[in-house]
């Protein structure tokens, strides 16, 4: 049975559809099956993907609604040699349509029940917020991996991530962990950068990641082709460190 991971950070832009899209195709290469669950309506992670947002047949948004099946939904990403269960915009209304459903924080994890046995991992990709999507997300997951940036801003808002994550394991789903926060668009010659690294380490010890990815550009360009960074250009830093990080998360699930 598939290991069940959350991307999740409640801020944006701090690196969670790169790290879902690029950790989805390190964990291909590494010869492990993969789904990547986009679980924001901007769809960012179908994009960078290879996968064309507009016009979906089927969609997050259809299952999340028990409109359609995943193995329906889900479509192959060839660039990166994963499976992709893609979403768009429409997602954004199954926040509010989901309010009457019974059930409605287990409305993920029902859905990926019936497929789950097809793969090692699934990755799912959260939005920017602590929403009912997301709490579908964490209801899914037997985990949590944070990125962060190593800037002084980093730790606010984390206490809130943790609180919900403790509310869901306590109330929602007992299997639920942080498995780690993970250092993203590190930068090792700004000392400030060194300073919050070495916090967190002390603050949250093997809860912190081994790896940890350093700014690269080559992961920044790669979605306007339609690739995965580990794809687009596998000799840079970043995609290395992406794949580092695939090795990582194998280990970890041996442990799990
Ligand atoms: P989120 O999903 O949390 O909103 P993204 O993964 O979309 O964040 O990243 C935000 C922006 O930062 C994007 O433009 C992305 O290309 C860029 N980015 C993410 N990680 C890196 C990195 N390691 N090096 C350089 N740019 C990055
Ligand atoms: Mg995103």
């Amino acid at each position: 049975m598939a290991k069940i991971f959350c991307v999740a950070n409640q801020k944006g832009g701090v690196g969670k559809t790169t790290t879902s899209v690029n950790l989805a195709a390190g964990l291909a290469k590494l010869n492990q099956r993969v789904l990547l669950v986009d679980l924001d309506p901007q769809g960012n992670a179908t994009m960078g993907a290879g996968i064309n947002k507009a016009g979906l047949k089927a969609s997050t948004y259809e299952v999340m609604l028990g409109e359609c099946d995943v193995a329906t939904a889900r479509q192959r990403s060839e660039a990166g040699r994963f499976d992709v269960l893609p979403s768009n915009r429409e997602l954004a209304g199954a926040e509010v349509e989901m309010v009457s459903l019974e059930n409605r924080e287990r409305r993920l994890k029902d859905a990926l029940a019936l497929i789950d046995g097809e793969y090692e991992f699934i990755l799912i990709d959260c939005p920017p917020a602590l929403s009912m999507l997301t709490l579908n997300g964490l209801c899914a997951a037997h985990g949590v991996i944070i990125p962060m940036q190593c800037e002084y801003y980093a730790l606010e808002g984390l206490s809130d991530l943790v609180n919900t994550i403790k509310k869901v394991h306590a109330n929602l789903n007992p299997d639920l962990k942080i498995i780690g926060l993970l250092r993203v668009m590190f930068d090792p010659r700004m000392t400030l950068s060194q300073q919050v690294s070495a916090q967190l380490e002390q603050h949250f010890g093997d809860k912190v990641f081994n790896t940890i990815i350093p700014r690269n550009v080559r992961l920044a360009e790669a979605p306007s082709y339609g690739l995965p960074g580990v794809t687009f250009d596998p000799a840079s830093k970043g995609a290395q460190a992406y794949i580092a990080f695939g090795a990582e998360m194998v280990e970890r699930i041996k442990k799990m």
